[in-house]
């Protein structure tokens, strides 16, 4: 089903696409599937409801979100039940982010009524400055599978705060999870045309309808570099503004006075958080040679112990990967890091059956000429590579088009201060795993893209600023 402007629809077309668990295969069920025409009413809807939405109270923007947040808290269980089916994160990672996504709406619900103007000097006496922040207008919102209810929340929550409306696409492979949030908005009492949810099996007439639309000033995309590159380039000829949050390569640099069986513990979880495939996992793990071979058999060994599986069955620590494109890359990475000298450890194959499932895997004396240390490689891959010197290790790191997550490991103040300083990176982790949170700046920069989401910055997104010179 679609929702626009209050109601649940069918696509124009009539059409209807599956939906499946990349776990067993199995169809979980079908929605609508949206085409152009659907995306400009869902678009004319919002423009609609823009100028009233607008003009409410932030009391009453922050209102709505803070009832989205409890309800969102109530059905924590249902929706993290649907997810890992849908999308397949084990069942306590899946109740993770739905925590993590009811977080956005209550830290908008409070930050909508802190939109705050200013008032600035003249060099006239008879003349006053104020400073206004309003909303952009209607936003277009695109977003993917692998967080597939805090990725919206972190959009919709934020536009809803500032006065926006919104469009949102949700990724083809997980747009149940996206019907239940906009039931739930709905639930919430958000009024017709303000939010909007087009599900679609393609995304490009939907795409196109959003940047071509003259009524949609701001497009936020969270997806891959390329096709958010894609996106930039359109949205610059409308001159529609842009937030995009795209793909990353971090490096998790593990300095010679680390404790390598902290570090380890550490790069395992980050690692083989949603089975890899998270936009802030690791892709290049540097060890300084001193400490490699401890850190190294911490890591097996901890790798060994991961459980793969359906996330709904207890103990399962690793999901099924996405599709079969995905194990495709999977065993295209591993073969060419190993053609290219690399040593294979431990993992390195799709586990048999059904369900998209690869072995945990640790790659040991990777290089830079191998794919792996170039390319997202978006699954359950831990490739090691060893250093000697802490600027030969921070030059490593940044070189990569890549800049969003990047982590360190040091038991030295100093040094941790000044390799964060030098990671060209987004958000840094300091002997820290997750340094995220619904009140600090989400985003990177060079490839992985443009503006920030969550904190005060994610809501400078969805506002114009507006001056006004008054003469007395
Ligand atoms: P993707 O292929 O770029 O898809 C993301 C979204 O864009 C989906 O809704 C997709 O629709 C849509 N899309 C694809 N082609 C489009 C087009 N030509 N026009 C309009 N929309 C289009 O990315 P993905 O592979 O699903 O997601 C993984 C990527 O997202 C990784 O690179 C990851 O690093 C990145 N990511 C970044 C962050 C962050 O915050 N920086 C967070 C999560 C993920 P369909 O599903 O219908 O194809």
């Amino acid at each position: 089903m679609l929702y626009v402007d209050g109601k649940w629809c069918e696509a124009v077309s009539g059409r209807t696409f599956d939906v499946h668990n990349p776990a067993t295969g199995e169809v979980l069920g079908s929605v609508a599937d949206g085409d152009g025409s659907d995306a400009r009413a869902a678009i004319e809807a919002a423009g609609r409801a823009f100028a009233p939405w607008a003009a409410a109270t932030a009391y009453e923007r922050s209102a709505v979100l803070a009832d989205a947040h409890r309800l969102m808290l109530e059905r924590q269980e249902e929706l993290a039940r649907l997810m890992t089916s849908e999308q397949g994160k084990p069942l306590r990672m899946a109740r993770t982010e739905v925590g993590y996504a009811a977080d956005f709406l209550l830290w908008f619900s409070e930050e909508a009524k802190r939109v705050y103007g200013e008032t600035i000097p003249s060099a006239r006496s008879d003349q006053r400055f104020v400073v206004l922040r309003q909303p952009v207008g209607v936003a277009a919102a695109i977003t993917p599978w692998n967080y597939p209810i805090s990725m919206i929340t972190r959009k919709v929550a934020p536009a809803v705060a500032a006065g926006c409306t919104i469009v949102l696409k949700p990724a083809e492979q997980t747009p149940l999870c996206a019907v239940e949030t906009f039931r739930l908005f709905e639930d919430a009492g958000v009024p017709p045309g303000v939010v909007n949810l087009v599900t679609a099996s393609d995304p490009v007439p939907i795409g196109d309808e959003m940047l071509t639309n003259p009524v949609v000033r701001k497009i936020t995309f969270t997806g891959s570099t390329d096709v958010g590159r894609q996106i930039a380039a359109r949205a610059a000829q409308a001159m529609k503004r842009v937030s995009l949050e795209l793909g990353g390569h971090a490096p998790f640099l593990v300095l010679s006075d680390a404790d390598p069986e902290h570090a380890a513990k550490g790069a395992v979880l980050v690692k083989f958080l949603n089975t890899g495939q998270a936009c802030i996992c690791p892709n290049r793990i540097f060890v300084h040679r001193s400490i490699a071979d401890e850190f190294t058999a911490v890591l097996r060994e901890r790798i060994e112990k991961l459980r793969p599986g359906n996330g709904l069955t207890d103990g399962v620590t690793v999901g099924p990967l996405i599709d079969n494109a995905a194990l495709d890359k999977m065993a295209a990475h591993v073969e060419d890091a190993v053609d290219r000298g690399a040593s294979l450890v431990c993992g390195g194959k799709r586990i048999p059956g059904t369900g998209c499932f690869w072995e945990p895997t640790l790659l040991t004396d990777v290089t830079p000429e191998m794919r792996i240390y170039r390319e997202e490689t978006f699954g359950p891959i831990a490739p090691v590579v060893t250093f000697d010197d802490d600027d030969q290790a921070i030059a490593m790191a940044n070189d990569t088009n890549y800049g969003l997550a990047s982590y360190v490991y040091t038991r030295d103040l100093s040094r941790a201060v000044r390799t964060a300083e030098a990671l060209q990176f987004g958000m840094v982790g300091i002997n820290d795993i997750n340094p995220t949170s619904a009140a600090v700046p989400f985003g990177g920069i060079k490839d992985s893209g443009l503006g920030r989401e969550g904190a005060r910055q994610g809501l400078d997104e969805y506002l114009d600023t507006k001056v006004c010179g008054i003469a007395l």
